[in-house]
C-alpha cells in the first residue's frame, strides 16, 4: 500500500505493511551520529534493519581505512536488480542550531536534524521501501565518505556488487537550476568536477632590474584573468547548467631579491557531459596555446604545463541519463501517479551518483525537498519524505517485463576486474554513449 497522494505522514495513515513507521525510521538515523569519517555506528544500525527486512547483507571496507565500511544488501529472485543507493555520512555541525541537531524535531511540516535532508530522509525512504513485500530482485547500498571524496562509492564500484544492476535510484538532495518546492523532479544527471594544476614559468633576474626578467607571479596573474574570462563562453542548455570554473589556489614566491621564476595555480572546474576530465585537459592546453599565440605572456620561451591534480580517488565525471530509457519512464509514471507530472532536471554539484553512472549504470536522483543542508537547522519536508517512501516502495514492487523494462547495464568486459592499486576506467564517453543522450558538444 502506498501513502495517499500529497498526504503527509501521521501515525494514523501509516501503511500496515510498514513494520516501523517512517518517522521512527528517520528519527533513529538522525539520532545516530554519522559525521564522516565516523559512519560505523549507523552502518551497524542499517545492517540490522536490512536483515530484519529479509536482506542478505555484506560490508564493503574502504580501501585506505578498512575500519570504515559501506553496507550492501540483496533480496528477491525475479528480474534484473534495481539498486537503491544512499550515503550514510553527514558533514560536521555547521552554524548555530536552535536545538540539538541529533534530536529529530518536527515543526510546521518540517523534520529538523543533522543530515535530515542530506540524506538521511533518503536512506530512511529506502528502508521503508524495502518493507514492500516483493519477489523482485533489489540491491541496496549505503555508502560512507560521500561528503569527503566518495571513497565509499569507489570501493563499492570496485567490489563487483554493482554488476548487473539495471537502474540506480538515489533519493538524494536536488540542486538543479530549476529546484522548486515541488517534489516532482527527477534529476537525470549531474555536473562532474576536476582540479587542474598549472605550472607557470617566469624568468629570474635581479630584483633591482625588473626589465631583465619576467615574474612568474605576474604571468600567473595574467593566466588567472584569462581563465576567469572562459566562464563567459559557457552557457546552459535547457535544464543542463553551464560548465564553470574558479581559481582555488595560487602560490609562488621569491626567497631572495630575485624575480620569482615559478608559480602554480589550481583551477577547480565543473564539467558538463559530454566533457570529461581528460577532454577538458586537452581543451585547456589548446586555450593556453591560444593565449601564447595572442601574446598574452611575456615569457614565451618556457611553456605553461597543465595536468590533472593527483588525488586518491578518481575525479567525478559528468553524466546524463536519457529520460527515454524504460527504467526512467517507469519511475516517471510512478511520480506522475503519486505526485505530479515529473520535471526532468540536472544537478549542479557532484555526488556519489557520478560514481554509479561511471560504472555504466543508468542513474537518477529522486528525493524529498528540504533546505539548509551543510548549515544550521537542516530540515526535510515531512510530506515530501512520505511521498519518497511511497515512490520508492512502488518502484521496488513494480513487476515489469524484466527483459524489457530493466535491461542489465551494458558494462564493458573486465570493467569490474580493476587492479587494486590503479584506476583504469574506460573512457567515460564510451559509457555515455551507452546510456545517455548528452547535449550537443561544445568547446571552450
Ligand atoms: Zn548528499
Amino acid at each position: 500500500m502506498r501513502a495517499a497522494k500529497n498526504n503527509p505522514i501521521s501515525s494514523s495513515s501509516i501503511s500496515p505493511i510498514l513494520a516501523i513507521d517512517p518517522i521512527s525510521r528517520l528519527r533513529e538515523l538522525i539520532e545516530t551520529s554519522s559525521i564522516f569519517p565516523n559512519e560505523q555506528a549507523i552502518g551497524v544500525l542499517i545492517e540490522r534493519r536490512l536483515r530484519e527486512l529479509g536482506f542478505s547483507t555484506k560490508r564493503i571496507p574502504l580501501q585506505d581505512d578498512p575500519s570504515r565500511f559501506n553496507v550492501v544488501g540483496e533480496r528477491g529472485t525475479t528480474g534484473t536488480p534495481l539498486l537503491f543507493y544512499g550515503h550514510m555520512d553527514t558533514v560536521p555541525i555547521y552554524g548555530q542550531w536552535d536545538k540539538d541537531p541529533f534530536k529529530m524535531r518536527e515543526e510546521s511540516g518540517r523534520l529538523y536534524g543533522l543530515g535530515a535532508y542530506d540524506m538521511k530522509a533518503g536512506v530512511a525512504a529506502i528502508l521503508c521501501a524495502c518493507e514492500e513485500k516483493t519477489e523482485q530482485r533489489i540491491k541496496v547500498a549505503f555508502g560512507a565518505d560521500e561528503e569527503n571524496i566518495s571513497a565509499g562509492a569507489w570501493a563499492l564500484a570496485k567490489s563487483g556488487f554493482l554488476k548487473n544492476v539495471s537502474f540506480a535510484v538515489v533519493p538524494e538532495i536536488e540542486d538543479s537550476l530549476y529546484a522548486s518546492p515541488h517534489p516532482n523532479s527527477i534529476m537525470l544527471g549531474r555536473r562532474g568536477r576536476a582540479v587542474y594544476e598549472f605550472d607557470v614559468p617566469g624568468q629570474s633576474a635581479h630584483g633591482a632590474h625588473i626589465r631583465d626578467g619576467v615574474s612568474a607571479i605576474d604571468e600567473a596573474a595574467r593566466l588567472c584573468l584569462e581563465l576567469d574570462r572562459l566562464n563567459e563562453r559557457f552557457h546552459p542548455q535547457g535544464a543542463v547548467p553551464e560548465a564553470s570554473q574558479f581559481i582555488r589556489k595560487i602560490e609562488g614566491e621569491s626567497t631572495s631579491l630575485t624575480l620569482p621564476e615559478a608559480a602554480r595555480l589550481e583551477l577547480d572546474r565543473h564539467l558538463v557531459a559530454p566533457e570529461t576530465s581528460a577532454s577538458v585537459l586537452v581543451s585547456l592546453q589548446r586555450y593556453v596555446d591560444e593565449l601564447y599565440a595572442r601574446g598574452v605572456f611575456q615569457c614565451p620561451q618556457k611553456r605553461i604545463q597543465i595536468r590533472l591534480k593527483e588525488r586518491t580517488t578518481p575525479y567525478l565525471e559528468p553524466y546524463h541519463t536519457s529520460e527515454k530509457l524504460p527504467q526512467v519512464q517507469r519511475l516517471a509514471k510512478i511520480v506522475r501517479e503519486e505526485v505530479a507530472e515529473p520535471a526532468f532536471t540536472y544537478g549542479f554539484s557532484v555526488a556519489d551518483e557520478n560514481v554509479l553512472a561511471s560504472c555504466g549504470i543508468p542513474t537518477v536522483s529522486y528525493g524529498p525537498r528540504g533546505a539548509n543542508f551543510h548549515s544550521a537547522n537542516e530540515w526535510v519536508d515531512k510530506a515530501g519524505y512520505s511521498r519518497s517512501c511511497a515512490s520508492c516502495a512502488a518502484l521496488s514492487a513494480s513487476r515489469p517485463n524484466s527483459s524489457c523494462l530493466f535491461p542489465p547495464a551494458r558494462v564493458p568486459p573486465g570493467f569490474f576486474n580493476l587492479p587494486s592499486a590503479r584506476y583504469t576506467w574506460p573512457h567515460p564517453n564510451a559509457l555515455l554513449a551507452m546510456h545517455t543522450s548528452p547535449p550537443t558538444p561544445r568547446g571552450l
